[in-house]
């Protein structure tokens, strides 16, 4: 019987490393609960490519229905080569998104310790800051078309939506993370010289919210030189917000500063609670690397933390977070993609052992 005070989780393993790493993820969700006293109801579901490729729907029709009372949603990775992006993206990730109105992207870009960054002379205490992207509307919008197909004068036009309601909401949640952290800085990522509507507009909206947090510090970039101090100054940076496109850019750019991208998590936020948040790691399936039993969990499993973090358990996910670091510190205990040799059951059994010691 499942306890009725069980955090119902909804598990999609997804394709390719997908699979292994969120097993992983669960082991040490586990573990937290059986420590911090948290009981977890996982219902598990198959959706993915191979599904798709068996009954032409990355997820049944009602599937959005069954998961909306849920208290959130654990993803492994979605995606195949044999399968068109758009599918994948638009079959599953997007409508989740949307209709769980997950408007926050959010990236912890942190140096774990015991891990290196490929920047040359950068320690933990350098490399700590998150990156908070809007996660529906925005570049990434189906408005505009094709003219002239073929034509030698043809024409391609795309629309990007900004409305006041969702930049509002998105620059809010980061001053309001801002508040939550030891510097309270916030850093925004426009290109209002180039693109003459919407980024005047983000740069408005951006000061008129600045308004309501006196005590947060704030600073305005062009995307263009901000990916350089993300390399050369990563320690100036403590919540960074964008907007689809630019956060997507940074968020990609921001783990890579902190090391490997099997270690890289990422939650999509529903900060009202009216619907589920979703964890997932910032890597996708890793064809690559699929089936061989030598996926880095770490991403996963830090995923797993910010999940347990937005669902009220800080200390748990402070637990797991420390779990993970001790663990890296033990060459013996890393995958290969981080000079190691252990499995990605080794390294996630490991973590699960070092929260419960
Ligand atoms: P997507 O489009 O879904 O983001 P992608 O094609 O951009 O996927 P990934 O699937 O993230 O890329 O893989 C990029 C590279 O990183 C691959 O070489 C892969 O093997 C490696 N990689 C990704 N995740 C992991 C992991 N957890 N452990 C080890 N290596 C990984
Ligand atoms: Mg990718």
């Amino acid at each position: 019987m499942p306890q009725t005070n069980a955090l119902k989780i909804a598990t999609i393993p997804g394709d390719g490393i997908g699979r292994e790493v969120v097993p992983e993820g669960m082991r040490v969700l586990e573990a937290a609960g059986r420590k911090f006293d948290i009981a977890f109801q996982f219902d598990e579901v198959d959706w993915s490519c191979d599904v798709y490729k068996k009954t032409g729907r990355m997820m049944p029709e009602d599937g959005l229905e069954r998961f909306k009372k849920h208290d959130a949603v654990f993803l492994g990775a979605v995606g195949w080569p044999d399968v068109p992006d758009h599918i994948s993206l638009w079959g599953l990730l997007i409508p989740i998104r949307r209709t769980y109105h997950q408007y926050v992207n959010l990236r912890p870009c942190r140096l774990l310790r015991g891990t290196t960054s490929p920047l040359a002379n950068r320690s933990a205490e350098d490399i700590d800051f998150y990156v908070v992207r809007e996660n529906v509307e925005g570049e990434y919008s189906e408005a505009g078309g094709r003219l002239y197909r073929g034509m030698e004068d043809e024409i391609a036009i795309q629309e990007a939506i900004f409305t006041r309601r969702g930049v509002d909401r998105v620059l809010r949640y980061a001053f309001e993370l801002a508040k939550t952290r030891k510097r309270g800085h916030v850093t925004s990522a426009t290109k209002s010289n180039g693109i003459v509507h919407t980024m005047p507009f983000w740069d408005e909206r951006f000061k008129a919210v600045k308004a309501d947090y006196p005590d947060i510090e704030t600073s305005q970039y062009h995307i263009d030189i901000l990916c350089a101090h993300f390399v050369q100054h990563p320690d100036w940076f403590d919540v960074v917000v964008g907007s689809n496109l630019f956060g997507d850019i940074l968020s990609d750019l921001g783990p890579a500063v902190a090391g490997s991208i099997g270690i890289a998590p990422s939650a999509n936020i529903n900060p009202e609670g009216d619907y589920p948040s979703m964890f997932e790691p910032v890597h996708g399936s890793a064809p690559d690397i699929a089936g061989q039993g030598i996926a880095n969990p770490i991403g996963q499993i830090w995923s797993a933390a910010m999940m347990l973090d937005h669902l009220g358990h800080a200390d748990a996910a402070a637990a797991v977070i420390e779990a993970i670091e001790t663990v890296i510190a033990d060459p013996a205990s890393r995958t290969k993609d981080m000079g190691g040799k252990a499995t990605t059951a080794e390294c996630g059994e490991a973590i699960a052992q070092a929260l419960a010691s």
